[in-house]
């Protein structure tokens, strides 16, 4: 007789919750999920305002091959489910001395308009874009795949050249730095960093492979929005037989001789599990589920957010604008060192109306506006309705200085999340947006595995485990931490 899978129960339903639900009920477990918010989906959550449905975090969608390879692990297929678009150009960077660069997937065009920055940039880009497919080829063959946390085994799949391309001694910007001179090409390559919620003079040099994976593979848009997509995911799990319990609160995992043995949830109901896998952020794990110390380790920064309805689609506002500071290093180093809100801001825009396919524009029209700052234990004394209406006014001026001029009035509905109700919401360490901070210590082995070597039956998804943060990684996270527990629950059974 073939013996019983151990039971699952997942703690949050973020795209990794799901994701690691997903296999495991595929591999034959009994799955339930229990989050705490009244929708799925995490960070990647919808909020009504002013009668628009928003986004509330995600908006940038790269390496769409992970969502599909999540279907079809399902025997789905993600197109039925669901479309995607693929914007083109991708990205448009503003600085204060009115400058300005897009960047597109089509090469002719990118290197026409590199060109404008730095003479014979279309040769330099040959060679970047050569040396960041094969980091590219690196991470997504040999590294990122991999459930491995001892450094030696990891590195030793590397041939000495692969090694050595990986560049993780050396920091992302003085990678990008060895192929292009003109500070605007390095600031606006650097600044992917800002996927991560990183800097790109902590991020190692490997990570100089982002706007590769981006200008090669798209940049993408479900129609419906970022939600759409986890709504489809959401679909395809319980279509698989994943039971989703909204508006539950997991608040103790239960133990006995180092071993786990259920969950308590909020109400005093108690779920025996063999297994349990932790969506909720690692490090609020341990105090706020274990009463233990958290893990020590360096977070990403927060984020304050807003959610603008225009009255119409603001004129010169593309999909993804993100614009830059004069002072680029001192500014990121204030975002993971500094105290407060930044006197010069590195903040992204998304007008998803403004890709709309059809003759007009959508009106009224959504603009959401994502503004990295410290995490929340360095904004202490921060009064937040002052720090929301000085940084809209300075959000607005660097707007009007690159020609795009909103006028009291035009915004007919505004709401905004602060960092401290982000990490209320979603229950983030420290508030950090991102979670752990890619920093050469914490990537790859370094990053905190996804099982405890404390708890047996103990694991972990999502963006602050293996292999990090972005919905790509933590659907691929999920992937992971399933094949980990069967590897476990074989061995068990051996
Ligand atoms: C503002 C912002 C913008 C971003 N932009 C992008 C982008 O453009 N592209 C991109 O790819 N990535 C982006 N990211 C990163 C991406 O959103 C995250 O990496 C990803 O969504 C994290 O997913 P997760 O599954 O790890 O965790 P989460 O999404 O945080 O999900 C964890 C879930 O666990 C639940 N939970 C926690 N504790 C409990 C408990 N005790 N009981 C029950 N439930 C619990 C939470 O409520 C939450 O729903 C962005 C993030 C933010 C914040």
């Amino acid at each position: 007789m073939t013996p019983r899978l151990p039971d699952v129960t997942v703690i949050g339903a973020g795209l990794g919750g799901l994701s690691a639900a997903i296999h495991l009920r595929l591999a034959g477990h009994r799955v339930r999920v229990f989050e705490a918010n009244a929708a799925i989906g995490g960070r990647a959550n919808v909020l009504r305002v002013g009668g628009q449905r928003f986004d509330t975090g995600p908006s940038l969608l790269n390496y769409p091959w992970i969502f599909e390879d999540l279907f079809a692990a399902a025997g789905r297929h993600l197109g039925d489910f669901l479309r995607l678009r693929r914007i083109e150009p991708t990205i448009v960077f503003h600085w204060p001395d009115g400058r300005r660069l897009t960047l597109a997937s089509e090469k002719e065009r990118l290197a026409a308009e590199l060109e404008n920055f730095e003479a014979s940039a279309s040769h330099k880009l040959d060679e970047y874009l050569a040396d960041a497919k094969e980091k590219f080829r690196i991470a997504f063959e040999k590294l990122i795949p991999r459930n491995e946390s001892r450094p030696l085994t990891y590195f030793a799949v590397l041939t000495c050249g692969e090694l050595l391309r990986t560049a993780l001694w050396r920091s992302m910007y003085a990678e990008i730095g060895r192929f292009f001179r003109s500070r605007h090409i390095r600031e606006a390559l650097g600044s992917y960093a800002m996927y991560l919620g990183g800097s790109p003079f902590s991020l190692p040099g490997l990570f100089s492979m982002l706007p590769y994976g981006e200008l090669a593979y798209g940049l993408w848009y479900p129609e419906g929005g970022i939600y759409a997509l986890v709504e489809a995911i959401g679909r395809l799990a319980r279509s698989c037989g994943v039971e989703i319990h909204v508006g539950r609160t997991v608040s103790r995992i239960l133990h006995r001789e180092a071993r786990v043995t259920a969950v308590e949830l909020a109400d005093g109901e108690r779920i025996a599990a063999d297994v349990v896998v932790c969506n909720a952020d690692l490090p609020t794990v341990y105090p706020q589920l274990l009463g233990e110390p958290p893990p020590r380790l360096a977070m990403s920064p927060a984020v304050l957010t807003y959610y603008w309805v225009l009255r119409q689609p603001p004129a010169g506002l593309s999909h993804h604008t993100i614009f830059l500071p004069g002072n680029y290093r001192p500014a990121f180093r204030h975002l993971l060192k500094g105290q407060g809100i930044p006197t010069q801001l590195a903040f992204y825009v998304a007008a998803p109306d403004a890709s709309q396919p059809g003759p007009a524009p959508a009106s009224p029209s959504r603009v959401f506006v994502l503004v990295p700052v410290p995490v929340l234990s360095r904004l202490t004394g921060v009064g937040w309705p002052e720090a929301v209406a000085e940084v809209r006014d300075r959000v607005l001026e660097r707007l009007a200085a690159a020609g795009i001029v909103l006028r009291a009035g035009d915004i007919l509905a505004e709401r905004v999340w602060t960092p401290p109700e982000w990490a209320q919401r979603f229950r983030l360490y420290d508030g950090s947006a991102f979670g752990a901070a890619h920093t050469l210590g914490q990537v790859g082995p370094f990053r905190p595995p996804n099982y405890s070597r404390r708890f047996r039956g103990l694991y972990f998804v999502g963006a602050s485990t293996q292999p990090g943060t972005g919905l790509p990684m933590v659907v691929l996270s999920g992937k992971l931490t399933a094949a980990r527990i069967a590897a476990h629950v074989r061995s068990a059974l051996r």
